[in-house]
């Protein structure tokens, strides 16, 4: 996909360009959000007549942040949290999460679309201890040294670094390079959540990762990959992942399967087991 150092199709802004469709606004459409174009719809038809259970990876996603924040809200102590490529503010926000259990949370939301800025802005104007920013995720210099960042967060004391349901929106192999950096800075004692559209390597979930990677990558997005756990691992350099469940399972799970609220009275779907969350610490 182009030359070696040209941009991911996600690192160029989306702009107010009603013909483009929206990693933010698709997302949130599957959440149940109303923000979203016509041309946004064409892409999710398209995703939900090939998997029709494919929303089950938006919720699962968003479901892993939610108990994510809540866990390290209240089990950390940390107090900063740079939340990158945060998404339209759907109901539950890492902010509103975090300051439940500790009002003084500070947090920090980068994203590069408009229609996200927009919202954020407007919803974040009332909390002194909230802020949004523009800045390209998959540049991390520019997210280090962003002025927002480094006036609300300190880099020098353990910080939550968010990066979910971003990194799958790069194409090419630079993710564990794009993390290593991040990871670089990170205080030791920060944390990392992370998850990642997800190839379980099984055969009728792998098919569902193709179906709907197929729709993305050559769609007009052009980016929306599913990597198997080892690719998925190997952008987590250095870390201590936080066992994922009560059971001695295996490292990397689907999202929905990251210490879940309580029992499952259902199985999962196939499309559920394609997006993988993980919460892991910088010894
Ligand atoms: N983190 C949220 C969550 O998991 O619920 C939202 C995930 S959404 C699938 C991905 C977000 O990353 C979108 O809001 C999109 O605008 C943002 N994004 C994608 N590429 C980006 C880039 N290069 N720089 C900044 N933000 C980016």
């Amino acid at each position: 996909s182009g030359a070696p150092n040209s941009p991911s199709p996600s690192q160029v802004p989306v702009g107010v360009d009603p013909t483009r469709p929206s990693i933010a606004r698709i997302y949130d459409g599957f959440l149940g959000g109303k923000d979203h174009y016509e041309v946004d719809r064409v892409v999710m038809r398209k995703i939900n007549d090939a998997v029709p259970e494919a929303v089950h990876i938006a919720r699962g996603n968003r479901g892993f942040l939610n108990r994510a924040c809540r866990f390290l809200a209240a089990q950390s102590k940390i107090e900063q949290y740079l939340d990158c490529g945060s998404g339209l503010p759907t109901a539950e926000n890492t902010h509103q999460i975090v300051q439940r259990t500790n009002p003084d949370a500070r947090v920090v939301y980068v994203d590069n679309d408009p229609v996200v800025l927009a919202h954020g802005r407007a919803l974040l104007e009332e909390n002194e201890n909230v802020h949004i920013t523009e800045a390209d995720i998959f540049t991390p210099s520019t997210v280090l040294k962003n002025p927002v960042v480094s006036t609300h967060l300190d880099l020098s004391e353990p910080l939550v670094l968010l990066h979910v349901g971003t990194l799958h929106h790069l194409e090419g192999d630079g993710g564990p390079a794009v993390m290593q950096e991040y990871i670089d800075a990170l205080a030791p004692g920060s944390y990392v959540v992370f998850s990642h559209f997800f190839d379980p390597e099984t055969p009728g979930q792998t098919e569902i990762a193709k179906k709907i990677e197929e729709i993305l990558v050559k769609g007009p997005m052009g980016a929306g990959r599913f990597r198997t756990r080892d690719e998925i691992l190997a952008m987590l350099p250095g870390l201590e992942i936080i066992k994922p469940n009560a059971t001695t399972g295996p490292d990397l799970v689907a999202c929905d399967e990251w210490w879940p609220d309580g029992p499952r009275l259902t199985p999962l779907s196939d499309s559920a087991h394609c997006i993988a969350g993980i919460v892991a610490r910088k010894p």
